[in-house]
């Protein structure tokens, strides 16, 4: 298995990253923010190229119904348009608000020690602020500060008015405890919806989480944008992480989907991920779940994102969802890709719980 590491990733990425982590030897790609390795598998081998038929706009005409017919090319669900027309409503919004009441949403985000990996994920989430008009602010520390210095910063982010949503870039150097930093962070502000009242909140019914974390909010964003219907539907989510698998399952639970979740331990995954009108995959193997384990006219939303060798690539790796997507097009009825599906909504939704909140802390319609 060839292995490198490359510090480059959607511009869309959040801002958790998770240590890599192995598992029966193999190597898995963390959050789209972390760093990643590149990978061949043999499942990767088969299902190797890539023919993408895209949507330019989001259309209503897919039916997550597993007793459709199948199509003969699931339409793609075009998460970078999405994304685009979300930015451009979040533009209209700011600039409203800036025009009525002279505020602008802020996002602050601390930034420790010198990994061009976070520096870049850094940048990008205040390029995306800019050209909405969100006012970015950014603590650069270096390496060797002390938990206490982050909590100052995070402490006084809290405070700050102008300031309506604040992250820290992950991983935080290993002498720092993240839990406590993050935990520091005030849940008004916490636009990643990581903390546990924001979860809290969404596992329990009739509540109402102040922010959904970015990621699962997007892949129901792009199901509503397509007029997929949910309610009443089976859903499967593959993988139980904090920050995607499980808050998917809540939020397709909160939209009245019957779900099951397969994760590691679960036995004939690919019996019960047949079942689904509706799968969101959220587990970092390239190509794990393959045609025959989707049901005809099933709908897909793909967040892995999965580096794999590629000597035809400029830089010699491409990247690739959980879904054998070849397989997946001739199966299912609509599917998001990779790249341009899930991550282009994660960072938009990141600006929309930036939005969210400088609306809720000034009381502004
Ligand atoms: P985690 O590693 O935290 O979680 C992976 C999940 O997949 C775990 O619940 C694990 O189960 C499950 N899993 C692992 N192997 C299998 C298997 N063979 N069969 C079934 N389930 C399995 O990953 P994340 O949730 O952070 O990320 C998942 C993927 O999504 C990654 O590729 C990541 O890069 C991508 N991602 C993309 C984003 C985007 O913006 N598009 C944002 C965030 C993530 P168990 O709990 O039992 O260990």
């Amino acid at each position: 298995m060839a292995s490198m590491m490359f510090t480059d990733c959607s511009s869309a990425a959040t801002s958790r990253l998770i240590p890599l982590h192995r598992r029966t030897g193999a190597v898995f790609l963390r959050h789209c923010v972390g760093q990643l390795r590149l990978r061949t598998t043999s499942s990767e081998r088969s299902c190797s190229t890539l023919s993408v038929r895209s949507s330019s706009s989001p259309t209503p005409v897919v039916s997550a119904d597993a007793n459709s017919e199948a199509a003969a090319s699931a339409m793609v669900i075009d998460g970078k348009a999405v994304a685009k027309k979300i930015r451009e409503e979040i533009a209209v919004e700011v600039s409203r608000m800036k025009d009525s009441i002279g505020l602008v949403p802020g996002l602050a985000v601390i930034l420790v020690g010198d990994r061009k990996d976070s520096a870049t994920y850094v940048r990008n989430k205040k390029k995306a602020c800019g050209s909405v008009g969100i006012n970015s602010f950014e603590v650069h520390l270096p390496e060797d500060s002390s938990e206490g210095e982050v909590l100052k910063f995070v402490s006084s982010f809290n405070d700050d008015p102008s300031v309506h949503g604040i992250l820290v870039q992950l991983p935080l150097p290993s002498h720092m405890n993240e839990e406590n930093v993050l935990s520091a962070i005030s849940c008004e502000k916490d636009v990643d919806g990581f903390g546990s009242q924001n979860i809290g909140e969404l596992a329990m019914r009739g509540r109402e989480p102040l922010f959904v974390p970015c990621t699962p909010k997007g892949c129901i964003e792009l199901l509503r944008r397509y007029n997929i219907e949910i309610k009443g539907k089976r859903a499967v989510v593959i993988g139980r992480s904090n920050i995607v698998g499980m808050p998917a399952a809540l939020l397709l639970l909160g939209e009245d989907a019957t779900v099951s979740i397969v994760h590691s331990r679960t036995k004939n995954p690919e019996d019960i991920t047949r079942q689904a009108d509706i799968i969101i995959s959220a587990v970092g193997q390239p190509n794990m779940v393959r045609g025959n384990w989707i049901k005809p006219g099933a709908v897909i939303i793909d967040v892995g994102i999965n580096p794999v060798e590629d000597p035809k690539a400029p830089r010699g790796y491409r990247l690739v969802g959980d879904i054998c997507y070849e397989e997946a097009r001739s199966v299912a009825s609509a599917i998001t890709p990779v790249p341009g599906g899930v991550g282009p909504m994660t960072i938009a939704m990141l600006l929309s719980n930036t939005l969210l909140s400088a609306k809720r802390i000034h009381n502004f319609r």
